[in-house]
């Protein structure tokens, strides 16, 4: 039966209570996504989730993903300090040769837990397809427009980007 954890990494430095019930929100639309992309009538998925403000340990680490307050506080240039992260991006994956690192952008702020669940789920993508922007945009739904913004619903080539990276096992993650 095919089994993910995700953890999603607060690194915003915020807390109050608003702030903990709107990344409850974030996680369960992720996970709404994460099933309908690992869906299949042959056997059940089960996807554990869960939020930690420190970075987790190494083991069981299957899909880490850190929320940081914007682009000037990447999280992944702090190991690779030349990334490029694009001015408009609302999130960025950074695929190395022995380590893959995800973040997303908690300003501008956006409306919804939805809104943050999917370009979550974008960067999540490009983390298990190991596809860079230019491999993955254009070909629409949560793989993004030709600028790279994910739209829903999925699509069955987005199902296919996972599921076939997820079969192939996915890369050691920055934590
Ligand atoms: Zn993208």
């Amino acid at each position: 039966m095919p089994e993910l954890t995700v953890t999603f990494v607060d690194r915003t430095g915020t807390s109050s209570a608003s702030h903990e019930t709107f990344k409850a929100g974030i996680m369960q639309e992720f996970v709404k996504i994460f099933e309908d992309l690992l869906y299949t009538d042959a056997e059940a998925t089960v996807i554990n989730s869960r939020w930690v403000s420190h970075s987790p340990a190494s083991e069981d680490q299957d899909l880490v993903i850190h929320w940081v307050p914007d682009r000037d506080n990447s999280y992944l240039r702090k190991t690779w300090p030349s990334v490029q992260i694009a001015t408009n991006a609302s999130g960025h994956t950074f695929v190395d040769t022995n380590m893959t690192g995800s973040e997303f952008y908690r300003r501008p702020r956006l409306q919804t837990p939805l809104a943050y669940a999917k370009i979550a789920a974008h960067e999540a993508m490009h983390n298990i397809s190991g596809l860079g922007n230019r491999q993955l945009h254009g070909q629409n739904g949560l793989a993004g427009d030709p600028v790279g913004t994910p739209h829903l619903p999925i699509t069955d080539n987005d199902k296919t980007l996972v599921q076939t990276g997820m079969q192939r096992g996915l890369p050691a993650q920055l934590l």
